[in-house]
């Protein structure tokens, strides 16, 4: 498995807190924080050697529940760029081009000039021409038409777009729990 992948830690309600590295998730197998665990995938990792010199070994799973560290709900998502343009697939919800993100921006549905909310439900991913074109304008006034209604991701959503590397016993467990109000590609 890659540096990249990441085990994904939840509360004991089943709610996800965080992505962790490999290290985090020993830290919490080494103060015996894990509760219970999730999925087939076992990370390895070797620990230091003990006083009668045998070297130490953890098993981590992709999925590990902990207590403590609730976090106060309800969830409120980080509007972000990375996370944004990955919700619209990188996509130009204008012009349905796929576009790097560089060329990406984050336009308002309705202009912050027409008091607008910077917030996930009044945002899409635009590319540099279509954001241009439109201006201070609602689509509607510009004559543009939006390919996606927007949304605002729950928390299983949040953190299906802050991970690309998600693995499968991961992406089940997030997935079963999406709001259905758009269907993700795995990207
Ligand atoms: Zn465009």
């Amino acid at each position: 498995m890659g540096a990249q992948v990441r085990i994904l830690r939840l509360n004991k309600s089943g709610l996800p807190l965080a992505w962790l590295s490999r290290e985090q998730a020993a830290t919490l197998y080494v103060r015996d924080r894990v509760l219970w665990s999730i999925g087939d995938q076992q990370f390895t990792m070797r620990g230091g050697l003990n006083h009668l010199g045998e070297r130490s070994c953890l098993h981590l799973a992709p999925i590990i529940a902990s207590d403590g560290d609730s976090k106060s709900l309800p969830f409120t998502p980080l509007l972000d760029n990375r996370l944004l343009f990955r919700r619209d697939g990188h996509r130009c919800m204008y012009c349905g081009y796929q576009f790097n993100d560089c060329k990406l921006t984050r336009d308002h549905i309705i202009p912050k000039v027409q008091g607008g909310a910077d917030c996930w439900s009044n945002v899409v991913a635009a590319c540099q021409r279509c954001n241009h074109h439109k201006g201070g304008r609602t689509p509607e006034q510009a004559g543009m038409e939006l390919l996606a209604i927007p949304f605002e991701p729950n928390l299983f959503e949040f953190m299906y777009l802050a991970n690309r590397q998600i693995l499968g016993d991961q992406m089940e467990y997030l997935q079963a729990r999406f709001s259905g109000q758009r269907s993700w590609q795995a990207a």
